[in-house]
């Protein structure tokens, strides 16, 4: 999932235990993964059982997976993820990591330390945590300069070489000092006449944000048309906050489900809820639009999409779902893509244009159907 691998590999090398790093997810990954999947689960669960297959295949014996008490499927992900692999022969040991309950969460690490105590799993723990946040950077640099870049190309190739830098980090100063070269470099790769064309904020499933070779590298993608973008899902992030280092986050968590609410009855037991929630901050922070990207048989983010064009009309922001599976494709993945893009561009161009010409938003709401809000709808209180 995204950067988790060096963050991973990184915790279980300190702790002296030999990692086998399954290859990068590919096309092979994908089709195993739904060869062996029951058909209708989220992609998420095919794709990590082909990751799984190509570890076990490489010598692993031992399996470790997220899990969460949360209300969709990702609990039932390792039990019949297990049952799969036994089924199919393979012999391994499987670790549920629940990521709900902090203190679990890193004692479970201790269990593959090979016996050893707190005082070396906690350090090993924190350090895999930094490099987690360390990468995670470098992508919200990439977003930042990609639109901006003076040669083309140049974000991708500094990309690379600063993430094999924080990977190759023995230790958390060389670590800093990796961080504060990969500013500046990204800071001297933005070209001063240069400014995005939009900016996009992206929302929805966890693992589809995350994991660039199943959303189709989106975020370079959009990058590549002119666009800014931030994602509002970050794991290094998600991980503080479960072991309740981030009180910031966590409250930006709780604004973004009481956003939700006139939108669902019951907000906190729904992960799409969130989504709801920070799109509606997309439009306070002014972004032009908002990607909800999600698994095609997501169960919380059907459920936001489901909303979502309501949302969009209360508030006046333009919203592409962009459900993917197995049976997604590049092209039409770009073609959509691209028509949302042109589409707010002009969207901006012409509110600019009302701007100038004194019509104001008022008019500039109703010609993109903004209608009144689901509170207005509702009446006050
Ligand atoms: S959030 Fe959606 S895709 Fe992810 S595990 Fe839950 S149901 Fe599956």
């Amino acid at each position: 999932m995204g950067p988790l691998t060096v963050a991973i590999k990184s915790i279980f090398r300190r702790l002296g235990q030999e990692i086998v790093v399954p290859p990068p997810t590919s096309h092979r990954t994908i089709s195993l993964g739904a060869r062996y999947a029951p058909e209708l689960v989220c992609m998420p669960f095919k794709v990590t059982l082909g990751n799984m297959i190509e570890g076990l295949e490489r010598g692993a014996d031992t399996v470790a997976m997220a899990t969460s008490h949360g209300n969709c499927r990702l609990g039932f992900y390792w039990p019949a993820q297990e049952i799969i692999l036994k089924d199919l022969g393979f012999q391994f040991e499987m670790i549920p990591i629940n990521y709900d309950r902090p203190l679990e969460f890193v004692g479970e690490f201790r269990r593959f330390g090979g016996g050893k105590g707190w005082k070396d799993v906690l350090p090993a723990f924190m350090f895999g945590i930094r490099k987690l946040l360390a990468l995670e950077e470098l992508e919200v640099l990439c977003m930042e300069t990609r639109p901006r870049e003076r040669e083309s190309g140049l974000t991708t190739r500094l990309f690379r070489k600063w993430q094999a830098a924080v990977d190759n980090a023995p230790d958390s100063s060389t670590l800093k000092q990796v961080r504060q070269q990969a500013r500046k470099g990204f800071l001297e790769a933005r070209a001063e006449s240069r400014e995005p064309v939009a900016r996009i904020r992206i929302v929805g499933e966890a693992y589809m944000m995350a994991e660039p070779n199943v959303n189709f590298h989106l975020q370079q993608k959009l990058g590549d048309m002119g666009v800014e973008t931030e994602r509002s899902y970050w794991l290094g992030k998600s991980v503080v906050r479960a072991i309740r280092l981030d009180r910031k986050g966590r409250r930006e968590h709780e604004k973004a489900i009481r956003d939700a609410t006139p939108y669902m009855r019951y907000p906190d037991l729904c992960t799409g809820c969130q989504s709801i929630g920070e799109t509606i901050q997309a439009v306070r922070r002014n972004f032009d639009g908002v990607i909800l990207i999600m698994p095609f048989t997501c169960m919380p983010e059907v459920l936001a999409q489901s909303v979502m064009h309501r949302v969009s009309e209360d508030h006046g922001i333009p919203v592409l779902p962009l459900p993917i599976d197995e049976h997604s494709d590049e092209g039409g993945i770009s073609t959509r893509l691209e028509a949302f893009v042109d589409l707010i561009v002009r969207r901006k161009q012409l509110k600019s244009r009302e701007a100038l010409a004194g019509t104001g938003a008022a008019h500039s709401a109703r010609a993109f159907g903004r209608g009144p809000t689901t509170t207005e709808r509702l009446g006050a209180g």
